[in-house]
C-alpha cells in the first residue's frame, strides 16, 4: 500500500553561469547552499542544491549550471512557475528587496485569493513568492541577510502549463492530488496530505496546471525546470509507488542518488515526474554546520575527485556577514 504523498520534495532546473546562479539563490533570495556536487549524469558539471536551513525535502531546489548552456523556451509539457511561501506581511520586504537588486518584478493581486510575486532570476527562469497564512520559520538559512521573520519557507507549489487536461488531471490523482480551485484557465491541485488544517501549511502541496491548447511545446534549456520530484516517505512506499506507478505509465528502477532514492516518470503532458525518499537527506556526507561548502562528490566518483575538480568551473560562496542564528 503506498502512502499518501505530502507534496513536492525537490524542483530541478537548468542555468547558465554557475557563479551568477549560486549568488541569485543565495544573495538575493536568501536561500542556503545545502550541497555543491556533481551532475552524477555528466560528472564534469556542477548540481547545486539551495533550500532552508537543513536542506528540508519541499525547500530544496536544484540546478545543473552548465556553463555555455542555451536559453530554453517555456511552453507546453513544461512547469512554467516555481513558487516559494513567504510569510504573511512579508510582501512588501520582497517587493522592495528584488527591487533594490534590479530584480523586475511583477505584482498579481489576489491570484485564487493570495498575492503573488512574479519575476525571472538571470537565466530567465519565472519564480513567485506566494503569501499566505504559513508555518512558522523554523529553519530559515543562516548566512543570509533576510531577516527571519521574512525568510522564504519552502515551495508553495509549481504552474505547469498543459495543452489538455485530462490525462494530467489523471497522473495527478494517481498521486492523490485532488482539484481543490479553478480560475480562468487556472486549476488548483492539492496534495491530499491533511497539511492544510488551520495555519500549518505543509511544504510544496500545490500544483496548478494552466490549460492552453493552442500553447507550444517548451522546449529545454536554461532558464527551464528539468522536472519535479514529490515525496516517498521511505524506500519501502517508493517501491510501492513503483508498483502502483508502473500499472499506468512507463517508469524507470529505482536509482541512488546519495541524498535520496529515485525514480523517473514522464506525466502524459510531458513534465517530467520524480519519486525521491526523504531519506538519508543532505547530511548524510557533511555536517549541518558546514553544508555546501566543499565539493562532495559520490564514491564511486571519489578517486576521480581532482581530475573532476580540474574540469569545474571554481565558484565561491558568499556568506552573508549578518548571519543569524536559527533554533
Ligand atoms: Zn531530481
Amino acid at each position: 500500500m503506498t502512502k499518501t504523498i505530502a507534496g513536492l520534495h525537490h524542483v530541478t532546473a537548468i542555468a547558465g553561469d554557475p557563479q551568477r546562479n549560486l549568488d541569485f539563490y543565495t544573495g538575493v533570495l536568501g536561500l542556503r547552499f545545502v550541497k555543491k556536487t556533481i551532475n552524477f549524469d555528466d560528472p564534469g558539471t556542477y548540481h547545486f542544491y539551495f533550500g532552508d536551513d537543513a536542506g528540508t525535502p519541499g525547500t530544496i531546489l536544484t540546478f545543473f549550471p552548465w556553463q555555455h548552456a542555451r536559453r530554453g523556451t517555456m511552453g507546453a509539457g513544461e512547469v512554467t512557475q516555481t513558487a516559494f511561501s513567504i510569510p504573511r506581511g512579508s510582501i512588501g520586504y520582497w517587493e522592495k528587496r528584488l527591487a533594490a537588486k534590479n530584480v523586475e518584478v511583477e505584482r498579481k493581486e489576489e491570484r485564487m485569493g493570495v498575492t503573488v510575486l512574479l519575476f525571472r532570476d538571470p537565466d530567465g527562469m519565472q519564480v513567485e513568492l506566494v503569501e499566505h497564512a504559513s508555518a512558522p520559520t523554523r529553519r530559515a538559512p543562516r548566512f543570509a541577510d533576510v531577516p527571519v521573520e521574512h525568510a522564504i519557507l519552502g515551495f508553495f507549489g509549481v504552474t505547469m502549463l498543459e495543452r489538455d487536461l485530462p490525462r494530467t488531471e489523471a497522473t495527478l490523482g494517481l498521486l492523490g492530488f485532488r482539484k481543490i480551485a479553478e480560475e480562468g484557465n487556472r486549476f488548483r491541485f492539492a496534495a491530499s496530505g491533511d497539511g492544510d488544517a488551520g495555519d500549518s501549511v505543509a511544504l510544496g502541496r500545490y500544483v496548478d496546471i494552466v490549460l492552453d491548447p493552442a500553447a507550444r511545446q517548451g522546449r529545454p534549456g536554461a532558464g527551464t525546470v528539468h522536472h519535479i520530484a514529490f515525496r516517498a516517505e521511505d524506500y519501502e512506499d517508493q517501491k510501492a509507488w513503483l508498483a502502483t506507478i508502473g500499472e499506468h505509465l512507463a517508469v524507470s528502477p529505482i536509482m541512488e542518488r546519495d541524498y535520496f532514492r529515485s525514480i523517473y516518470f514522464r506525466e502524459p503532458g510531458g513534465v517530467l515526474f520524480e519519486l525521491a525518499t526523504d531519506l538519508p537527506g543532505f547530511t548524510v556526507d557533511e555536517p549541518l554546520e558546514t553544508l555546501g561548502e566543499a565539493l562532495r562528490v559520490p564514491q564511486w566518483l571519489d578517486a576521480q575527485l581532482v581530475p573532476l575538480t580540474e574540469r569545474l568551473v571554481p565558484v565561491t560562496l558568499h556568506k552573508a556577514t549578518t548571519a543569524h542564528q536559527t533554533r
